[in-house]
C-alpha cells in the first residue's frame, strides 16, 4: 500500500516546480498537471529560425552565494553549473535633448554620472545614491512568510539593518521622487527608469534593485528562463515527480470541505490528499472553486483592492546586426508618438541580448521591445484571427520603421519577427488578462512583503493550498520558487513532520 501523501499541484511553472520539488524531499507522492506542453509557465523562452526569445527573466534575484537567499537556490539545486552575467549598466533613457541618463549598477560609477549631467541637483543625488547604499545591507532570510515567533525574529532581524531606510522611504513613490530632481532628463529619466512600475510604485523597490545589482545580488542567468524551468523540471523528476503536460485542469473535487482531487478537461477525475494551486489565482478560486471558499478581504482584492501588473506586448526581433556594443537596454523617446494596439507611445524601451551567446548566431542579436497593451483591445482582435494577425504584423511594422530610422540597414538586416500579445500570455500561461507577474507592488501593499505576506490557504477549506506569483505580490520567479517552499514547510509542519530541504537525489 502507498502511505506516502498524495499531493496534486495545478501548474509546472516555477512555483509549481519549486513546491513538487520540497514535496518529494519530504515524503509526499506528487503530480503536476501542467496543460501547456513544457515546464516554466511565464518563465519561458521560444526559438525562431536560429535565435531564442526569452519571455522573462532580465534579472534574477538572490543569486549572491554569500546572501542568505541563495540559499533556496542551493537547495533546489539548480544554479550549480549556471554562469551569471551582472549588468555594467541597467538602462540607458535618452531625452529629448540629446544627453543620455545611465543608470549604472555600480554605486560610484552611478553618483559620479548622475552629478556631472545635474549638478544643481545633487542634495536628491546624495538622497538617491545614499538610499541604494543603505538597501545593500537588506538580507533576508529564504522564508518568505513567518511560520512562528521564531522565524519572524529572525526576519526582524534581517530587517534590522535597513530599518531606518524602510521607515524613511516607505511612503515615497518613484513619480514623486522623480518629479523632485529639477533637471528635465533625471526628472523624466527617472519616471521611466524601471518598466511598467504602477502609479504608486514605491522607491524603496528601485533602490534595493540597484543595490542588489551594484553587489552580483541579482544577475541574468546565461542561457535564460526556459533552462532555469527545464532545470527545476529535472531535479523535479529526479526526486521521482511526475509532470503530465498537456493536462488542463477544470475544476477542483471538493468533500466535505477538503480539497481531494482534481477534474481535468478530459473529463478524467484525479484524487489526492492535498491540492495545490500553482495557476492564476482568480482562475483557481472563482472558477475551479466557483467562488465558495472566499472573504470580505479576498474579494477585495479580487474586485480592485490590488493592481495587477500589466498586460504587455513583446515584439522580438532576430536580426543581422550586432548590437554588442550599445547597452542593454535603451530607453528612447520617438520624433513622432505612435500606436502599438490602441495604446499610444512616445518612447519605447529596447532590450538585446548580445551578453548571452545562446540566443543569437554570432555576429547577430536578439532584440526585444515589451510594452503597456490593452487585453480587451487584443482579445476583440483575437475574435477575428486574420484581423489579429495582420494587426500583430502592423504593431511589428511600426516598430521596425522606428529601428530602421535609428539604426540605418536594419530593415535589410531582419531576418525574424515574432509578437506575443495579452492573449499569448493568457493562452500559453493562463494568466489574468496575460498579466506578466502577478499583482503589482505598490507603496500600500509593501507590508504584504514584510512577513505577513498573502494568504496560501482558503478559508473553510482543508487540504487545499495557493502558491506563486499571486499570492506573493512584485511576483518574480524567486518569490515564485520561495513561495513553493514555504508551502511545503508548512504543510510539514501541520502534520507535525521535520522539514527537510535536502536530498541524496
Ligand atoms: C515579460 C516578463 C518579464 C519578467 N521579468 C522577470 C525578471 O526579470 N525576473 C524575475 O525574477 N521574474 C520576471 N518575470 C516574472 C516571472 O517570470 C514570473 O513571476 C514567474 O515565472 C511566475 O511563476 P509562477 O509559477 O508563479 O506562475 P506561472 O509562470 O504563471 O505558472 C503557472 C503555470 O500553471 C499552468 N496552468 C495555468 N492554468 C492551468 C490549468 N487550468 N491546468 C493546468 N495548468 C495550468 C500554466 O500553464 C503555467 O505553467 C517576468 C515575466 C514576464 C512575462
Amino acid at each position: 500500500m502507498n502511505e506516502k501523501p498524495k499531493l496534486l499541484i495545478i501548474g509546472a511553472g516555477v512555483a509549481g516546480l519549486s513546491a513538487g520539488i520540497y514535496a518529494q524531499m519530504n515524503g509526499f507522492d506528487t503530480t503536476i498537471y501542467e496543460m501547456h506542453s513544457i515546464p516554466g509557465g511565464l518563465c519561458t523562452a521560444w526559438q525562431r529560425r536560429g535565435y531564442t526569445f526569452d519571455g522573462a527573466i532580465r534579472y534574477l534575484t538572490e543569486v549572491h552565494p554569500e546572501v542568505k537567499g541563495y540559499q533556496l537556490w542551493e537547495e533546489l539545486g539548480i544554479l550549480n553549473h549556471t554562469e551569471m552575467h551582472f549588468y555594467d549598466e541597467f538602462v540607458c533613457i535618452e531625452g529629448r535633448d540629446g544627453r543620455k541618463l545611465h543608470i549604472y549598477t555600480n554605486i560610484d560609477r552611478l553618483e559620479e554620472h548622475l552629478l556631472e549631467l545635474a549638478p544643481q541637483d545633487a542634495a536628491l543625488i546624495h538622497d538617491f545614491i545614499e538610499g541604494i547604499r543603505d538597501f545593500t545591507q537588506l538580507d533576508l532570510p529564504v522564508d518568505i512568510t513567518a511560520a512562528d515567533a521564531r522565524e519572524f525574529a529572525q526576519m526582524g532581524r534581517g530587517m534590522l539593518p535597513v530599518l531606518l531606510p524602510t521607515i524613511r522611504w516607505r511612503n515615497v513613490t518613484l513619480d514623486e521622487f522623480a518629479d523632485r530632481f529639477t533637471d528635465p532628463l533625471l526628472r523624466e529619466g527617472m519616471h521611466h527608469f524601471f518598466q511598467f512600475s504602477p502609479k504608486d510604485f514605491p522607491m524603496m523597490l528601485c533602490l534595493s534593485t540597484l543595490g542588489m545589482m551594484h553587489d552580483h545580488e541579482a544577475g541574468y542567468p546565461i542561457g535564460g528562463s526556459l533552462p532555469i524551468a527545464k532545470s527545476l523540471e529535472s531535479r523535479y523528476l529526479d526526486l521521482g515527480g511526475e509532470v503530465i503536460y498537456r493536462s488542463r485542469v477544470s475544476d477542483i473535487i471538493v468533500e466535505d470541505d477538503h480539497g481531494t482531487g482534481l477534474e481535468l478537461e478530459s473529463g478524467e477525475i484525479v484524487r489526492g490528499d492535498m491540492i495545490i494551486s500553482a495557476a492564476d489565482g482568480r482562475m483557481t478560486i472563482f472558477d475551479f472553486l466557483d467562488g465558495k471558499y472566499t472573504n470580505e478581504k479576498i474579494n477585495r482584492i479580487y474586485q480592485g483592492g490590488m493592481t495587477p501588473s500589466k498586460s504587455i506586448l513583446q515584439i522580438s526581433l532576430g536580426v543581422a546586426m550586432d548590437f554588442s556594443n550599445h547597452p542593454p537596454m535603451i530607453n528612447f523617446p520617438l520624433a513622432e508618438p505612435v500606436w502599438l494596439g490602441n495604446i499610444r507611445h512616445d518612447r519605447l524601451t529596447l532590450k538585446h541580448y548580445c551578453f548571452d551567446p545562446n540566443m543569437a548566431p554570432e555576429g547577430k542579436s536578439v532584440l526585444t521591445i515589451w510594452c503597456e497593451a490593452d487585453f480587451d483591445y487584443w482579445r476583440w482582435l483575437r475574435g477575428d484571427l486574420s484581423r489579429y494577425r495582420d494587426h500583430k504584423d502592423e504593431v511589428a511594422e511600426v516598430v521596425i520603421n522606428i529601428l530602421d530610422q535609428r539604426y540605418p540597414g536594419f530593415r535589410d538586416a531582419l531576418e525574424v519577427v515574432d509578437v506575443a500579445t495579452p492573449m499569448t500570455y493568457e493562452r500559453y500561461t493562463g494568466n489574468w488578462r496575460g498579466a506578466f507577474a502577478g499583482w503589482a507592488l505598490t507603496t500600500r501593499k509593501m507590508s504584504m512583503m514584510m512577513g505577513i505576506g498573502m494568504d496560501k490557504t482558503l478559508p473553510g477549506l482543508s487540504g487545499f493550498y495557493m502558491i506563486g506569483q499571486w499570492v506573493e505580490p512584485g511576483g518574480n520567479v524567486a518569490l515564485s520558487c520561495a513561495s513553493g517552499r514555504d508551502v511545503i514547510r508548512d504543510i510539514c509542519r501541520e502534520r507535525e513532520r521535520e522539514f527537510v530541504t535536502k536530498s541524496d537525489a
